[in-house]
């Protein structure tokens, strides 16, 4: 049986511990300390880390950890991080033995130049995207464009509806207020603002979402609909004539609300 538990760090970070009761693979650990804690607290042998992009909040904590293990570090191979010793991209598979996981990797650009996700569907759907997607919301572009972080969206909304969304940070109360104000009539959102209020109040995670989900109330993932482009084209003062650009305008706009 695997478990998928969320190490909290920094202000809003997830670390993702991946394990069998024996060993773990974790991911994007920005810091060192919680991880040996949550790993000693449950006797567990660290066998793996995988990264997706070089950002510090997601790598800072690597170097610790390989002090301690003698393991093999996942990251993408065209980002520059010293630590790591399998480079990885597009379509590769990470295998990982000891904890009976294949995860395929995707190149999901646009957040930073060479940002990855890891994808496993067995034993069940479920993608680790770093800083790609976030429940109700996404990255934000620093290296890569608009069309880029677009394109890495869609695929990841290629995925079966079922698939487990472990993204790296709690964002999802202030997605939800933007996506509130672009997409005020969503019955599913208004929903899930309460549910996700209520995670909040009990102090529990909201995360994993999921693809289903994401797809019904995220307004990055709902560039094609009229109640979006609508939005978007009112903020904006103009026409705007595809997917990408309603998308760049609504990334726009999220970085000024
Ligand atoms: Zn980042
Ligand atoms: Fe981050």
């Amino acid at each position: 049986m695997l478990n998928i538990h969320p190490v909290h760090a920094f202000k809003d970070n997830y670390i993702w511990v991946v394990h069998n009761q024996n060993y773990a693979v974790a991911i994007d650990p920005g810091i060192t300390a919680p991880v040996i804690e949550y790993l000693q607290l449950n006797k567990l042998q660290l066998c793996a880390i995988l990264i997706t992009h070089h950002h510090n909040d997601h790598t800072g904590g690597i170097a610790g950890l390989i002090q301690r293990f003698d393991i093999p570090v996942y990251g993408p191979n065209n980002e520059l991080i010293t630590a790591i010793t399998n480079p990885v991209q597009q379509n590769d598979i990470v295998n990982l033995p000891d904890i009976s996981l294949n995860l395929t990797v995707l190149d999901t650009p646009g957040h930073t130049r060479g940002h990855i996700a890891y994808y496993g569907p067995d034993p069940w759907d479920m993608l680790f995207c770093g800083d790609t997607l976030f429940s109700c919301g996404c990255g934000r572009i620093f290296e890569g464009s608009a069309a880029q972080l677009y394109q890495s969206l869609q695929k990841i909304s290629q995925l079966p509806d079922a698939t487990l969304i472990y993204c790296a940070h709690e964002y999802t109360l202030g997605n939800i207020a933007f996506a509130k104000a672009v997409d005020p009539e969503n019955k599913k959102l208004n929903e899930f603002a309460i549910t996700a209020q209520e995670s909040h109040h009990k102090n529990m995670p909201t995360i994993p979402t999921t693809l289903a989900l994401e797809k019904a109330i995220n307004p990055f993932l709902r560039c094609e609909h009229q109640s979006i482009i609508n939005s978007a084209q009112n903020y904006s003062k103009q026409q705007l004539q595809n997917p990408v650009d309603v998308f760049a305008v609504l990334r726009e706009w999220k970085n000024k609300f």
